[in-house]
């Protein structure tokens, strides 16, 4: 994948508790899964269990929360600023998740807003982009992730510490997965738009992971698709089988 290293996320939603948080963390820890040079791995618990989770988990991997404020912290009631991430040593945050874009009316624009305001803190960004159903049926998949990735693009200058991740809200938690020649079509248009857009440089090194019911049984053959620089991953993220989806990176 010219020389990208494969990004594994694991998104694990709201979901766990202590018990099942320090299980998911046994596994990981006892795993056997290629180096850091190989593969980058992050999970990400919900904000009650960072800290927990940061101090169990091996030293290889690396955790991130789901997501943050839009600025500087203060009067914002049951809100996590991306300053206090930074003070508790979080250095990934997964920012305009579909579930957050739909469920809490997060527009591209103030997702924008968050990914520079993160990035300016020195928070690493996994930034979330995804057509629904319908318009992947009317045909404008390709103006819908072109159109998120712009509002990013407009506030951000420095893509070193961008993830973006591809998660058609049709395959998250749905057991639908892209097959491997539609999220290379997309992550491709997503490389070339880049490459107008933004830079050479920039579209050939930015990775580009897929997201929307990757399991143990699918990632390889996903993997393997030249655009696709990893995997965000939910449900399997939560069991075992989210070893097999990181050895999907050899
Ligand atoms: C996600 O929430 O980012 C996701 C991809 O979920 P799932 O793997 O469960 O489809």
């Amino acid at each position: 994948n010219m020389g990208r290293k494969f990004f594994v996320g694991g998104n694990w939603k709201c979901n766990g508790t202590t018990e099942e948080v320090k299980k998911i963390v046994t596994t990981l820890n006892e795993a056997n899964v290629p180096g850091e040079d190989v593969v980058e791995v992050v999970v990400s618990p919900p904000f009650p269990f960072l800290p927990f989770v940061k101090g169990l988990l091996r030293s290889d991997f690396h955790v991130a929360a789901q997501n943050c404020w839009v600025r500087k912290g203060g009067a914002y009631t049951g809100e996590v600023s991306a300053e206090m991430l930074v003070n508790l040593g979080i250095p990934w945050v997964i920012l305009g998740h579909s579930e957050r874009r739909q469920l809490l009316q997060e527009t591209s624009e103030f997702v924008a807003d968050k990914v520079a305001y993160a990035l300016s803190q020195g928070l690493k960004v996994i930034a979330c982009i995804g057509e629904t159903l319908e318009q992947r049926e009317a045909g404008t998949t390709a103006a819908v992730v072109a159109e998120q990735t712009k509002a990013i693009a407009a506030k951000v200058s420095n893509w070193d510490n961008v993830v973006l991740a591809y998660e058609p809200v049709w395959a998250i938690g749905t057991g639908k997965v892209a097959t491997p020649a539609q999220a290379q079509e997309v992550h491709a248009d997503l490389r070339k738009w880049l490459h107008a857009n933004v830079s050479a440089e920039v579209a050939a090194s930015v990775r580009i992971i897929y997201g929307g019911s990757v399991n143990g049984a699918n990632s390889k053959e996903l993997a393997a698709q030249v655009d696709v620089d990893g995997f965000l991953v939910g449900g399997a993220s939560l069991k075992p089988e989210f070893v097999d989806i990181i050895n999907a990176a050899t």
